[in-house]
């Protein structure tokens, strides 16, 4: 057992007892609430060469209230029982958070994915989806998986296809995993959703309604111009980065990655950076940027927001104190410890929760297992029904008004949303929506101190809620 995995988990338990106080549930239901209601451990043997390695593995379903359960499956070599347990639990949350229907899971396998070729990793992974059909862990109303750390959609493709010749002619069977490939059954947006999502999180934070808010951080509205350090330029990281620059205006001063970190007080381009990175192997030597003491160097530059987009326990009571950010956003699960909170919130620096600023991922997994279930892409039947309306109406504009339209103009003008278009929207709204809900509750009870509490109490409510419909407690 890793004492970090440990502490990540209490350090998650310490929070959710800090909302029960606000939450005004009873005891039981909050107990029953906190528990993982099932976790599954197991190893199975993969032969690597001439050798048999026996590998271990994980899925926790935390929360049984709505079903299925839902969680991405990571692979590093720490992975362990409180670290599932701690990320399943957070997907509860998160999921009540955004309004998407699951109750919350995760999986792990303890491998580094860097010390296996292509073909060993698929092997263990559809080891993994075999071992979770049988012991019924998997399936499109029971548990659904999705990418997380050292995964994607290639291996989401492997599973949804081993859960396919294990369960012939079930006619929903593509929707047991989400975070597939497109051309495999997966969604437009999928790839970027997470990263999106931290970025409409963001955002709506500089908005002008929150302007009290940015006032004690000593911040001013609009993202346009603000600086931004990013820990981990995988998959939400990258996705953050190039569109916070791109639609937000944002100056990436500063990213931390495997082999070091850098900086640029005029900003890092990072799409570039990450070919960059492609043809080099490395962020380190990139034009224009210098390199820092070391890895974890970045994390203490001054900035305006700090992107933890790694892994958990990456802001500690150690180095805490000299975080000079205003801003977290934790897109990364848990990368904040308890005790580190409590240092920064003596600092004012705002922490923008995990479960809340993480979620895009999960709600364009929605997405996509309701284009599942469907059998139908979302925009399919409406887009050329709704620009010829558009047409039309452009038309009768002109004709009313004499006035003329560039080519460009009208194409923008009617365009039907296609299935990106409607993926990134209800993202959108996603984010927003929650974020306004969560400040909401923060602003009506000041007595709970961070953001993190309010969003607990916003999950805490509406799964209390959920028990009382299933009429477990008459
Ligand atoms: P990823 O494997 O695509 O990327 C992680 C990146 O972090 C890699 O580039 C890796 O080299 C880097 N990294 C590892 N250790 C580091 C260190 N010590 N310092 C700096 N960089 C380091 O993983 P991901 O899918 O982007 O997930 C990152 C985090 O976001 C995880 O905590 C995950 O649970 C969380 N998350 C992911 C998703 C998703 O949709 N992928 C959704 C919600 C939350």
């Amino acid at each position: 057992m890793s004492s970090q995995n440990h502490a990540f988990y209490e350090s998650v338990m310490r929070n959710f007892d800090k909302a029960a106080a606000h939450a005004n549930l009873a005891e039981g239901l909050l107990e029953q609430i906190k528990v993982c209601n099932a976790v599954y451990q197991m190893h199975f043997p993969v032969k690597i060469g001439d050798e048999i390695k026996v590998i271990e593995a994980y899925r926790v379903q935390h929360s049984h209230h709505r079903l299925p359960t839902k969680g991405g499956i990571r692979y590093a070599d720490n992975v362990d029982q409180h670290e599932v347990m701690a990320l399943a639990a957070l997907m509860t949350y998160k999921c009540a958070l955004v309004d998407v229907p699951f109750g919350g899971a995760k999986g792990g396998i303890r491998i580094n994915p860097r010390n296996f070729t292509e073909n060993q990793l698929e092997r263990i992974t559809r080891r993994y989806t075999t071992e979770l059909v049988r012991k019924n862990f998997i399936g499109p109303g029971i548990d659904v998986p999705a990418p997380d750390y050292g995964t994607g959609p290639r291996e989401m493709a492997w599973i949804m296809d081993t859960y396919q010749q294990l369960k012939h002619g079930e006619i929903d069977s593509m929707a047991c995993v989400t975070g597939k490939p497109v051309n495999q059954n997966g969604i437009r947006g999928r790839g970027e959703a997470t990263g999106r999502g931290v970025f409409y999180g963001i955002r709506r934070l500089f908005h002008k309604d929150y302007t009290d808010v940015l006032a004690k951080l000593d911040l001013t509205p609009g993202l346009k111009g603000k600086t931004m350090v990013i820990q981990g330029l995988g998959n939400v990281g990258s996705h953050t980065g190039t569109i916070s620059i791109k639609e937000g205006g944002v100056k990436v001063i500063g990213i931390a990655e495997y082999e070091g970190s850098i900086y640029d007080p005029n900003g890092i381009d990072v799409a570039k950076l990450l070919d960059y990175r492609k043809d080099n192997g490395s962020i380190l030597g990139f034009p224009g940027t210098t390199t820092l003491d070391n890895r974890m160097a970045a994390l203490e530059l001054e900035c305006d927001i700090l992107v933890p987009a790694a892994l958990e326990n990456q802001i500690t009571a150690e180095n805490a104190p000299r975080i000079k950010a205003k801003i977290i956003a934790e897109a990364a699960n848990g990368p904040v410890t308890a005790d580190a909170e409590d240092i920064l919130v003596k600092k004012n620096v705002l922490i923008i929760p995990d479960m809340y600023i993480n979620a895009g991922g999960v709600t364009v997994s929605y997405f996509e297992w309701l284009k599942n279930l469907s059998h139908h892409r979302f925009g399919r039947m409406e887009k050329r029904f709704d620009e010829s309306q558009y047409n039309k109406m452009v038309d009768l504009v002109i004709e009313m008004t004499g006035k003329t339209l560039s080519e460009r103009d009208r194409e923008q003008l009617v365009h039907g949303a296609d299935e990106l278009d409607l993926v990134r929207s209800g993202l959108e709204d996603t984010m927003i929506g929650a974020f306004d809900t969560i400040m909401a509750e923060w602003k009506e009870n000041p007595t709970i101190e961070t953001m993190r509490t309010a969003a607990f109490v916003v999950a805490l409510k509406k799964i209390g809620g959920d028990y009382a419909m299933l009429g477990i407690f008459p």
